[in-house]
């Protein structure tokens, strides 16, 4: 407390008249010295009294000192813990009881000679049966929370390898109540604690002694030096007389105590009977402490082996013949993302996609089963796929010493690294940067490769060179940038023309390779075939580009020489490949030649006519011809319409010059509807000459034609257009239709066929035909072939041929003419093999159809 120093006057003579009084009042209090001592619940040994005095054997011993060192004690309750703390922070004075320890002794002061011994000792049910340290194990005790005994026991349990569970508690009684509650199985108490309440809960107390301590009076550091010293001077001259104070104390409170009369001796026999522990434990702790030392060995090198294993760069695993993982490092661990404990057991099904598991498995297998060392490089997917890495894997068998195998050991190095450089290596090698095109060094490798495999095989293959035409203006006026932008898109239209076999390459600058394989070795064939290829080509190069958010053209040429005709040399190959290219860039650019002069005079004929007969078609530069049709009696019954091309230089052109490249050029769809339209009106003019009216008209119907989607409806709007009766139209198909879709076909001719309109089958005997086919096709007539007609007199084969192809009609139920009659000994043949129809010069070439008209009507020649 402050003194009032400051205090005006009367304020002080108040203090010091009210000190007076006390004084005078009690002349004791004047040299009694306040003592606060904490006062816990640990009955024999310290306790609060019923009559608010401290009791208990060191209570009752300080209550002595205290009388005779003129102290007035203040006891304080507090529970074990709080009475530490209280001593340490100084708001008591003394705490009774406090064990000592080199931890305590530097928060806290202790006297000198102890004031009481003690030992800790272990109290069970009887039925526990608890002779040991070792009964210890996976019990549970009971134990004064944060008390040296606590962490005694803990180390005791801990140097005998024995797991227990420690039950912290508050009070011992709480402790004692634990056991009896079976709650626990044992309750550590101090020695007089412990013999002084076992009985009362029905308790006993078990060998198990550890710790012997010796108590203490404590208080805060460097405070109370002079209530030590007290304590000191009574303990010391209390224990050299049997009959002190002390022991009748200690009689008192626990019977009698013979081992504390002398308490060195006390010491002694606690030291001995800690011995014999000591001995009974000794054997199995000396034990335990060589198998705790091996395996502390063993857990250091296990630690530096592991220790070594994570911190090598390579994942390293060993697996059981289950498969599973039994051991893992940290690499395996971090790709798995997991803990060791989460991979342990585990199979690669837990990690990996089923692909990889399959062929992880295939290599583990060979090494457990077959005790193969296996040496291999695996593609590993993530479950999702979504992550792939490539390593590079030993995997090698662990053996028991008898040779068989338990385990396998793997050692997985990523090298997907690696890969990737090599690959950018092989990219920047052998591939433009540009266009990510093969560069020239990658074509030069395929082109050798493919002239060399050329030999053996019957095909043959041929070099495109191509190249862009104004290439250099679009480089010098956008810049090279748009440049560049022209020629990726170039590539990309490119790449999406030609086939997976074939190569592609840039060779620098605009200028582009097309290396094509697998041609037929026919020329005509590998012609059409190559220069369908390059047209294409042409074609799409010729179409706009946007560059710079504008449109931009830019044509190609393209120069062609085959793998045949270079002699096997790649150098002449690539020499007439630019040579030709240079050609067409001679011939007005946008175009293609090739290198051979025969190839190339063919192709020309062929770009010409194409060009022709485009102009024509709207020129109207086509006539139609008709060739009569007669009976036995050479009557008339119809004509066969047959194109003809009033070509202004050539003059007329027979149809086989032209149809075929109507065909594949899709003219013949244009020139099919004219032809119709026009054998149509021609039906129709006969229809109003009377006498001519059962005429009827054979049109000639190409395969290409026929299969278009429109057909039908195409005949029926000429058919509307014209108003030509139906039932006067022929429609003929050759063999060859039916190589395509024949249920398509059938549905296509008996819509026809519902208006009327007649089907006749050309040429037939040339091509394929199968009965059943035949059978079920709405036909109307068979035509024999003029092949077949020609012959039929020298050759008894076609006389067969004639003679069954009729019996064939006779059977169906089908008309049968013979077209290429020319004589009339082949007239005679044919009606003595029961042929009634013919179409041939005998009777008539196609002409226009005004010579048709001079022919006697069929009223009339039958009247004549
Ligand atoms: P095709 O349909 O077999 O026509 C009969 C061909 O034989 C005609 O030739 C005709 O002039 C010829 N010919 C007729 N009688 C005799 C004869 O006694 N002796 C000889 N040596 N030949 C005879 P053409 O007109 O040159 O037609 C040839 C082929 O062109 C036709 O063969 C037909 O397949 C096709 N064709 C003709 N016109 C057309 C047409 O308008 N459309 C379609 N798609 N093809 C047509
Ligand atoms: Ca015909
Ligand atoms: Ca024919």
């Amino acid at each position: 407390m402050k003194p009032p120093s400051t205090r005006p006057s009367r304020y002080t003579c108040l203090a010091g008249l009210l000190a007076l009084c006390m004084v005078c009042a009690s002349p004791i209090w004047a040299q009694q010295r306040q003592v606060r001592v904490g006062v816990y619940a640990n009955e024999p040994k310290i306790l609060m009294g019923q009559d608010g005095q401290i009791s208990g054997i060191l209570g009752e011993l300080l209550n002595e000192i205290a009388r005779e060192e003129s102290w007035q004690l203040i006891p304080t309750p507090c529970d074990w813990q709080t009475c530490l703390d209280l001593a340490q922070n100084g708001t008591i004075d003394l705490l009774p009881d406090v064990a000592f320890s080199e931890a305590r002794a530097r928060l806290l002061d202790f006297h000198q000679q102890p004031s009481l011994y003690s030992w800790s000792q272990l109290y069970s049910r009887e039925e526990a049966n608890l002779q040991s340290i070792l009964d210890l194990k996976d019990r549970r005790i009971a134990v004064l929370d944060r008390s040296i005994q606590q962490n005694y026991l803990q180390m005791l349990l801990d140097s005998f390898g024995l797991q227990a569970r420690l039950i912290p508690v508050q009070s011992l009684a709480e402790g004692f109540e634990l056991v009896t509650k079976q709650q626990a199985e044992a309750v550590v108490a101090n020695q007089q604690f412990g013999d002084f309440h076992a009985p009362h809960y029905q308790l006993r107390s078990t060998p198990i002694m550890f710790q012997p301590v010796q108590l203490f009076y404590a208080t805060r550091k460097g405070s109370n030096s002079e209530l030590l010293s007290s304590i000191d001077r009574h303990l010391r001259e209390w224990r050299d007389s049997p009959s002190s104070y002390y022991y009748q104390t200690l009689q008192r409170w626990g019977g009698e105590r013979p081992r504390l009369l002398v308490p060195t001796a006390a010491w002694w026999g606690l030291a001995i009977l800690a011995g014999l522990l000591l001995t009974a434990l000794g054997g199995a702790l000396l034990l335990r402490r060589q198998v705790a030392e091996k395996t502390r060995h063993l857990k250091a090198s296990e630690q530096r082996l592991n220790t070594i294993l994570d911190s090598v760069e390579a994942h390293i695993y060993i697996k059981d013949h289950e498969l599973r993982y039994q051991y893992a490092n940290r690499k395996v661990c971090e790709l798995f993302g997991v803990p060791l404990a989460q991979v342990v057991g585990q199979t690669d099904q837990d990690f990996f996609d089923a692909a990889t598991v399959a062929s992880l498995h295939e290599n583990d297998r060979r090494v457990l089963l077959l005790g193969e060392r296996v040496e291999t490089e695996e593609i590993n997917r993530s479950p999702d796929g979504a992550l792939e890495q490539t390593y590079l894997s030993v995997k090698l068998p662990l053996r028991h010493p008898d040779g068989s195998i338990y385990a396998l050991c793997g050692i997985s190095t990523d090298i997907s690294e690696h890969k990737r450089n090599l690959e950018q290596i092989h990219r920047l090698a052998f591939y433009d940067l540009l266009t990510g095109l093969p560069n020239r060094r990658l074509l030069l490798d395929r082109l050798q490769h493919a002239l060399a495999q050329r030999g053996r095989s019957q095909l043959d293959g041929a070099l495109l060179f191509i190249d862009l035409d104004n290439f250099k203006d679009i480089n010098d006026t956008l810049g090279h940038d748009m440049g560049d932008q022209l020629l990726q898109q170039v590539a990309l239209r490119l790449s999406s023309h030609v086939r997976e076999e074939d190569t592609l390459a840039r060779l620098g600058g605009d200028e582009f390779v097309l290396m094509l394989e697998g041609l037929q070795l026919q020329l005509p064939e590998s012609i059409t075939q190559i220069e369908t290829v390059a047209s294409k080509l042409i074609q799409v190069l010729g179409e706009p580009y946007v560059l710079q958010g504008r449109s931009h053209t830019s044509t190609a040429s393209i120069g062609i020489a085959l793998f045949s005709e270079a002699q096997g040399t790649m150098d002449e190959l690539l020499k007439r490949a630019d040579l030709a290219m240079y050609e067409a860039k001679a011939a007005g650019r946008n175009t293609l030649r090739f290198f051979n002069p025969e190839m190339q005079a063919e192709v020309s004929a062929r770009t010409t006519l194409e060009n022709d007969l485009r102009q024509s078609l709207s020129a109207r530069q086509f006539v139609l011809h008709y060739q009569p049709q007669v009976n036995a009696q050479g009557q008339l019954l119809g004509a066969e319409a047959l194109v003809r091309w009033q070509h202004p230089s050539r003059g007329l052109v027979a149809p086989g010059e032209f149809i075929p490249l109507a065909e594949s050029t899709g003219l013949i769809l244009p020139l099919g509807r004219w032809i119709l339209h026009s054998a149509c009106q021609q039906l129709v003019t006969w229809a109003a000459d009377s006498g001519r009216e059962q005429l009827t008209m054979a049109v000639n119907v190409s395969a290409r034609q026929f299969h278009h989607p429109d057909f039908v409806n195409d005949v029926l709007a000429v058919l509307d257009e014209t108003g030509a009766n139906p039932q006067r139209l022929e429609l003929e198909l050759t063999e060859s239709h039916l190589v395509q879709d024949v249920e398509a076909m059938i549905v296509k001719m008996d819509q026809l066929k519902a208006r009327g309109v007649r089907f006749a089958l050309d040429d037939f005997g040339t091509g394929y035909s199968s009965l059943s086919y035949l059978k079920r096709l709405p036909l109307d007539q068979l035509k024999i072939d003029r092949s077949f007609v020609r012959d039929l007199l020298s050759d008894s084969d076609d006389e067969a041929i004639v003679r069954t192809i009729v019996a064939l009609g006779a059977g169906m139920d089908l008309q049968v003419i013979a077209e290429g009659v020319e004589t009339l000994a082949q007239r005679d043949a044919l009606l003595r093999l029961g042929c009634q129809r013919f179409q041939g010069y005998l009777f008539g070439k196609p002409e226009p159809a005004q010579r048709l008209e001079q022919w006697p009507r069929p009223a009339d020649a039958s009247s004549a």
